[in-house]
């Protein structure tokens, strides 16, 4: 906390005293902030824009560091399901709270956190459950309300997680993506010590997939098509890595597992789940689990459904980070998901635009890129 924040100048903003905005704050806010603004497929416009007022319950967020993720791309491409436009995309991120709204006291200005993104309507029977990642009016940061490609962000303050002093903005901006995997791996998988689980897929989910596994004391083999990312992997500690491009998947597993299979399989591959979802029923042991974690570009997958009667298999599907960060900032803090791994990449926010396009070229060596909208001292 305290660390000197300060946002760096641009075309001379006015300054307005928190205080005169109607929320307090310790730090000066300006009245204007630097946006990346996603207008469109492929029309990402960077513009000066009204910083954010906190309604009631809100704070207001300095940004100090925001991921790029794969779902962001497909907004960027135009091809998100929910997404409108004008938007500013952003829904990974980490800073410090510049000013909290009227009824906030939970946290205070100055304040290092990261936030949580899904913003559930609080009075479904979905909320009413405890399960406000289901919530049946379900609003995301980033996709619904704009999100954190910008100098500050308004938060619920309900969603901040306050950060160790040891973990980096940085690495607090990949909270929320180790969050969805640490769902899907621990609340839906149930992965627990001495386990064998498979991740098919490398991307930045399956990769914390495949690092929370082995953080839960899991055994754990990983596929994927990429060798720069099986080497990745590796360092994140995993036990056995396949290329599908060079081996037979079930085969080797198989192998692996002396003919039975594994306990778990958590499918990240974000597509081509007709083969995918094939291959998990093939390497599963009997009445084992596959847990779907990547996204559906398709919307469906042919399963070969006489395996689950007669094998007594099971699948469940992953959605969100639902109860995940406390656990995620602990395993990161503690060393035993090592964020420097995914950390590849960090831009300035005026660099939103190729930090895209470096993600959807799948530049070798790339794993995250990090947007740093304010410069932190
Ligand atoms: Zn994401
Ligand atoms: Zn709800």
């Amino acid at each position: 906390m305290g660390r000197g924040v300060r946002a760096r100048a641009r075309g001379a903003p006015a300054e307005t005293s928190p205080a005169r905005r109607g929320i307090s704050g310790g730090t000066p806010v300006t009245a204007q902030m630097q946006a990346a603004v996603l207008y469109g497929g492929h029309d990402l416009r960077l513009e000066q824009r009204p910083v954010p007022q906190p309604g009631p319950g809100e704070v207001l967020l300095r940004v100090a560091a925001c991921a790029v993720c794969g779902s962001d791309l497909h907004a960027y491409h135009g091809s998100h399901p929910r997404i409108r436009f004008p938007r500013i995309l952003g829904h990974e991120f980490a800073g410090t709270v510049a000013a909290v709204g009227s009824g906030v006291s939970s946290v205070a200005p100055g304040a290092r956190v990261c936030a949580e993104v899904d913003l559930p309507c609080g009075a479904c029977s979905q909320c009413h459950a405890g399960r406000t990642h289901l919530c049946l009016r379900l609003r995301t940061l980033g996709f619904d309300a704009d999100g954190a490609y910008a100098e500050y962000v308004a938060v619920p303050a309900g969603n901040l997680h306050p950060l160790p002093p040891t973990l980096s903005f940085a690495a607090a901006a990949l909270v929320q993506p180790l969050a969805v995997a640490y769902h899907g791996v621990k609340h839906q998988a149930g992965v627990a010590t001495g386990q064998k689980v498979a991740v098919l897929g490398t991307g930045p989910i399956g990769l914390g997939a495949a690092a929370v596994a082995r953080a839960l004391g899991a055994w754990v083999v990983i596929s994927s098509t990429r060798d720069a990312r099986l080497e990745v992997a590796q360092r994140l500690g995993v036990d056995e890595t396949v290329n599908v491009r060079r081996e037979d998947l079930v085969a080797r597993v198989l192998e692996l597992t002396h003919g039975e299979g594994v306990d778990t399989v958590i499918e990240a591959v974000g597509g081509l789940q007709d083969e995918t979802l094939q291959q998990a029923t093939q390497i599963v042991r009997r009445a084992g689990l596959i847990v779907v974690l990547g996204t559906f570009p398709s919307k469906r997958a042919t399963l070969r459904i006489a395996e689950f009667k007669d094998r007594e298999l099971a699948m469940r599907g992953s959605r969100g980070d639902h109860q995940a960060f406390g656990p995620v900032i602990d395993l990161l803090a503690s060393g035993a998901v090592d964020p420097s791994l995914f950390i590849t990449t960090t831009l300035p926010l005026d660099q939103a635009g190729p930090g895209l396009q470096m993600l959807d070229e799948k530049r070798a060596g790339l794993v995250k890129v990090i947007l740093q909208p304010v410069v932190t001292g």
